[in-house]
């Protein structure tokens, strides 16, 4: 029998992703969905479970979530306690009761220890409180893959999860209160080339970050739900050697938008200072995966965002 794959958040950033990479790999066997929050109110169990009724997956990518940059985590670490654990409790339930064959389910480095010998890897998860600065976020996240443990323990159910390190790319979210760095520059850029104006980068420049493209993030999550069985979550990341600072990756996008004139904003919070994840675990299983050159994405991105601006998240 063919597998009906629902993709929760399937209008996002992570979304797009792995719609173009199921696209571009296309097998006969399967049939994606991907679903936005006009579909369901994912915080409601009553509208998931309808929806679970509806389209009867069996198996389901779940990347729903309230989801924003340092900023909105410092503004909102409630709201992104409450919104997270709500929807994964839906989801996780609706997947059990209507017995989806197999779950992935998406965390974060970001939701790593704040006070960790480097580099982190998958078994570090819960070894102590997350950076101060999104501990709500945090923890919700985390209890994803608690859920995913306490649901194969009781229920034999197969979920699992995937920790990808910060995200870029076409459809992310370009809103300059919410939206992680990359966007937030590429905004940036757009109106200081538009108004002849300086961008500024806020705080200092010397966090350091392994950022993966949206692409192959999509390409490395749908080889996830096909092949990977591990409870285990499994990082999915750029290697160790290709951590930049901020300071770096603002003047890559500066150079792909035609702007100059760069000025660094330290009295705004720099956030934990690195997250270094080792991919060993993804090396293991593969290990000929070729990532996209870093400035090659980000002209890839920025042209998406010059190209799309109209209808862009903003
Ligand atoms: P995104 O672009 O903001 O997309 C979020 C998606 O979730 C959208 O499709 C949105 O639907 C949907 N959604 C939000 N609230 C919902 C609700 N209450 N009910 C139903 N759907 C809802 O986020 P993303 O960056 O793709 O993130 C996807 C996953 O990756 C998340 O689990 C996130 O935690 C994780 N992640 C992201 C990053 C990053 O750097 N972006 C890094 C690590 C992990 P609408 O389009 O209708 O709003
Ligand atoms: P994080 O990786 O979870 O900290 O999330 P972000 O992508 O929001 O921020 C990464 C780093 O970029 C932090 O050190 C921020 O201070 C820095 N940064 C510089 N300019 C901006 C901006 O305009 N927006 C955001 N969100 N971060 C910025």
């Amino acid at each position: 029998m063919g597998k009906k794959i629902l993709v929760t958040g399937g209008t996002g950033l992570v979304g797009r992703g792995i719609e173009f990479a199921a696209l571009s790999d296309k097998r006969e066997d399967e049939e994606w969905i991907f679903l936005s929050s006009k579909d369901c109110n994912l915080t409601s169990m009553d509208e998931t479970r309808k929806l679970f009724e509806m389209h009867k997956p069996t198996h389901v990518i779940h990347l729903a979530a309230m989801v924003g940059g340092l900023f909105s985590n410092l503004r909102q670490n409630a709201e992104f306690f409450r919104v997270n654990m709500l929807i994964n409790d839906s989801v996780l339930n609706c997947c059990r009761e209507f017995k989806v064959e197999k779950l992935v389910s998406c965390l974060s480095t970001c939701i790593f220890p704040d006070k960790t010998t480097y580099p982190i890897d998958e078994t570090m998860v819960h070894n102590g409180p997350p950076h101060s600065s999104n501990f709500g976020y945090a923890y919700a996240k985390r209890m994803l893959d608690v859920q995913n443990h306490a649901y194969r323990q009781q229920y034999g159910c197969q979920f699992t999860s995937v920790i990808p390190t910060n995200i870029f790319g076409p459809h992310d979210n370009f809103n300059l209160e919410d939206s992680h760095v990359i966007p937030a520059l590429i905004h940036k850029c757009y109106n200081a080339k538009r108004d002849g104006t300086a961008v500024t980068v806020f705080g200092s420049g010397t966090p350091l970050r392994q950022f993966i493209y949206s692409h192959d993030l999509g390409r490395l999550m749908v080889w996830t739900l096909r092949e990977y069985t591990e409870t285990e979550p499994i990082i999915l990341s750029v290697g160790e050697e290709d951590e930049v600072s901020i300071k770096q990756v603002a003047e890559v996008v500066a150079k792909e938008m035609g702007v100059e004139n760069l000025q660094f904003d330290t009295t705004k919070a720099d956030g934990q200072f690195k997250k270094t994840a080792n991919n060993a675990k993804l090396r293991q299983y593969l290990p000929d995966f070729q990532f996209t050159p870093f400035e090659q994405a980000m002209k890839e991105s920025c042209a998406w965002f010059v190209e799309n601006y109209e209808k862009a998240r903003k």
